[in-house]
């Protein structure tokens, strides 16, 4: 029922940003962060992630990060033209300290969660790292199993809300984690984190997790594990060799 309510309204939100979009002035139209529609259905996932967990994180806590986001940057003009890769280092440059507060918090937040959904697939389709990702694995953690481990490690350790990550740094792989919506591309603002390019993330906000798993967050990375789409977590991993 309310699968088909919400793709419905997720095109109907496209097709009015498309409208908006076009009766906006250049400038302004590159500014707007909009919401990524999901590249599957909310149950696809399922059982590893439930559809309503699915339906509530992208359609309430994902869509707040991007409305938040753009208040923010209706404020910062000089920023406005800046792509949402392009705009996490530059959060720490923002002066006022309410401002860069909301765009660390919504620009983190918007763009960790469009990595998130673009990595995850149904268990059918999640496949396996590719060749030299499966081989880059293995020179930084010994195994897949002891990487898994250590990933799982990073995400259960991580303290409240945050996200752990599998990042390239100097062209090899580690593991990090930040707290809240920051993110290893946050150059100036995550002191403690080594900076490089994530190519997955998991998110362990308890909205994450929290009405099919409760407070089991092990489990819920457990069963994560099934639903990362290796194809595409290879992809990123290419380009950013
Ligand atoms: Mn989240």
């Amino acid at each position: 029922m309310s699968t088909n309510l919400t793709r419905r309204q997720f095109t109907q939100l496209a097709a009015l940003t498309a409208v908006a979009g076009a009766a906006l002035p250049r400038a302004a139209q590159a500014a707007e962060a909009t919401l990524p529609e999901l590249p599957y259905a909310l149950d696809a996932l399922a059982p590893h992630i439930d559809a309503k967990t699915m339906e509530i994180h992208h359609g309430k806590h994902h869509a707040a990060y991007v409305t938040k986001l753009n208040e923010a940057l209706a404020q910062l003009p000089d920023l406005a033209g800046k792509s949402l890769d392009d705009l996490q280092p530059a959060i720490a440059g923002i002066a006022d300290p309410a401002l860069q507060a909301a765009v660390r918090n919504n620009g983190g937040g918007h763009w960790n969660h469009s990595i998130f959904w673009e990595t995850l697939a149904p268990a059918s389709k999640s496949g396996a790292p590719g060749e030299k990702l499966a081989a880059a694995i293995d020179a930084a953690f010994g195994s897949m199993a002891a990487f898994k481990e250590k990933f799982a490690a990073a995400a259960a350790s991580r303290f409240g809300s945050g996200w752990a990550w599998l990042i390239v740094k100097d062209g090899k792989l580690a593991i990090v984690s930040t707290p809240n919506q920051d993110n290893p591309l946050m150059k100036g603002i995550v002191p403690d984190t080594d900076l490089g390019t994530p190519i997955l993330g998991i998110d362990v906000w308890e909205h994450a997790y929290y009405l099919n798993y409760q407070n089991r967050r092990p489990d819920y990375v457990m069963a994560w594990w099934n639903v990362v789409n290796w194809p595409a977590v290879t992809a990123r991993f290419d380009a950013a060799m």
